[in-house]
């Protein structure tokens, strides 16, 4: 039973709608995943968090979600545009690696850090270079179809021609005279009808090391291809979403949809969604720039733009502050914000075992839930739930400093909602950082050396009691006398 009804805005009909899967209750989503060939930065946190807080919210609801999310391992060149080098076997050569060794290398480390930044895993994560098979089908098709011509060995997209059927631009509300006046000249111009027209195969040059055999030559598929071609294997030729960032629309998604429709000579996807970018200090994120940081970097606090290291949880926090297709500006102030701003949740989630139970509640707590609902079923709006959260931590403290009174029915609704928006779907992962923290083995670990402390205190054996702190001090812990006994806090 699915009880909650979610809008989602769909880039390709530019509006908000009623999310109907077409087979409910199951749902099939695409993501289009990292090219392997660097760490992940800035960009892949908030494509991750923003993902992954659609696939907790459509299962928490009651769907049962299929989440594809490729790796691109081949065919993504260095120029958008479709020209220059084979990304991996350009960092391959550079470091004088196998190519796999470096689609393996990154996938490791850009894993590691959606874990930190606590993403679930997608149902299926397939690699591009493990479907050639099909995507050399899904170019016979094209050409069957005669969507795609064949050129000195490689195979294009004739983009004139499927124009004149459907709608090139359907998606980035562009047209083709437009691109013809904008686009530049590119490497292998000649072999193409039109310069919009973009490679399905491409015919690889004696030095180039990633290679399959195929009917029209040695190469290697274009970029955009296999994101059709395992979207399709993967979740039909209708499925639900497609996902990824505003970067991605065009051409990326734009020759998705043709490609998909040149095949299936009709829609394949349901609802677009693409999320926003992310600006450091009002700044685009580039390397040339020198403000390009990688989220092992922003976890160590390790680059000269950084005050301090920043916990993964911070990061999720400050991204989901933001609603996902608005555009958010990276600064330390912003992200020193967001972590004050998560510590005050956590404390007053500490502390809501805490509240004395009264007979009635003076205030009001019973709509908190259907408005966090609202929220999220208003095209996932984790900025207003995150709202609601903050003023929920009032309403504990308060009640905790005796302002007001809960009953113990509004007490249990309060940690419910904590657990069910903040640690169930934005997916907030309560680490351990101070005394106020609900991990219950560390805290119990922790509460016992300060009482054994304190017990020393009273019998006047400063030595133990010295050595005690001594040692948590130097392991990281930052101690702090009160009158109610000792307080600890990660440094
Ligand atoms: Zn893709």
């Amino acid at each position: 039973m699915i009880e909650q009804k979610l809008s989602v805005y769909n880039t390709l009909t530019r509006k908000k709608e009623i999310f109907e899967p077409i087979h409910a209750p199951h749902v099939g989503m695409y993501v289009c995943g990292p090219t392997v060939y660097s760490d992940a930065h800035l960009g892949h946190a908030r494509h991750g968090v923003t993902f992954d807080l659609l696939f907790r919210y459509l299962q928490h609801i009651g769907y049962k979600v299929r989440y594809v999310r490729n790796i691109t391992d081949v065919g993504h060149l260095e120029n958008e545009e479709g020209s220059g080098e084979d990304r991996i076997a350009k960092k391959a050569r550079l470091e004088q690696l196998e190519p796999m060794e470096v689609v393996q290398y990154y996938s490791n480390r850009y894993h590691k850090v959606m874990n930190d930044l606590n993403t679930l895993s997608p149902s299926i994560e397939p690699h591009a270079s493990g479907h050639i098979i099909e995507q050399i089908e899904s170019i016979k098709e094209i050409l069957k179809n005669g969507y795609a011509y064949e050129s000195n060995g490689s195979v294009y997209f004739d983009v004139e021609k499927y124009n004149k059927d459907f709608d090139y631009g359907i998606l980035s509300h562009r047209n083709i005279e437009e691109m013809l006046n904008t686009s530049r000249e590119l490497d292998g111009q000649e072999e193409k009808r039109s310069r919009v027209d973009f490679a399905l195969w491409k015919k690889a040059a004696p030095e180039h090391i990633m290679r399959w055999p195929s009917p029209w030559s040695d190469g290697f598929p274009g970029w955009h291809l296999e994101c059709s071609t395992m979207s399709i294997k993967y979740l039909g030729k209708e499925f639900d979403i497609h996902g990824g960032g505003l970067d991605l629309m065009f051409p990326h998604h734009e020759c998705e949809i043709a490609q998909n429709t040149a095949m299936e000579k009709h829609q394949v996807v349901k609802y677009w969604m693409h999320n926003n970018m992310i600006t450091i200090s009002g700044q685009k994120m580039a390397r040339s720039l020198g403000n390009f940081i990688t989220l092992e970097q922003l976890f160590a606090g390790d680059h000269e733009l950084l005050e301090k290291a920043y916990n993964p949880m911070t990061v999720r926090f400050f991204i989901l502050q933001a609603h996902y297709r608005s555009t958010v500006d990276f600064s330390n102030e912003a992200l020193l914000a967001a972590e004050k701003s998560l510590d005050r949740l956590f404390d007053a989630y500490a502390r809501i075992d805490k509240v004395p139970a009264s007979p009635a509640s003076s205030v009001d707590v019973k709509s908190i839930r259907s408005k966090c609902y609202d929220a999220l079923n208003d095209d996932l709006n984790s900025a207003i739930v995150i709202a609601h959260l903050c003023d929920t931590a009032t309403t504990i403290n308060s009640a905790n400093a005796g302002n007001i009174t809960l009953s113990q029915e509004d007490i249990n609704e309060l940690k419910d909602i904590f657990d069910i928006f903040l640690f169930g779907i934005l997916g907030i992962r309560n680490d351990v950082t101070s005394s106020n923290n609900n991990n219950e083995a560390f805290g119990k670990a922790m509460d016992l050396l300060l009482d054994i402390r304190q017990k020393a205190k009273d019998n006047k054996d400063w030595a133990t009691s010295d050595q005690i702190r001594n040692e948590l001090t130097k392991a990281g812990f930052d101690i702090k006398d009160g009158k109610d006994g000792a307080e600890w806090k990660l440094k």
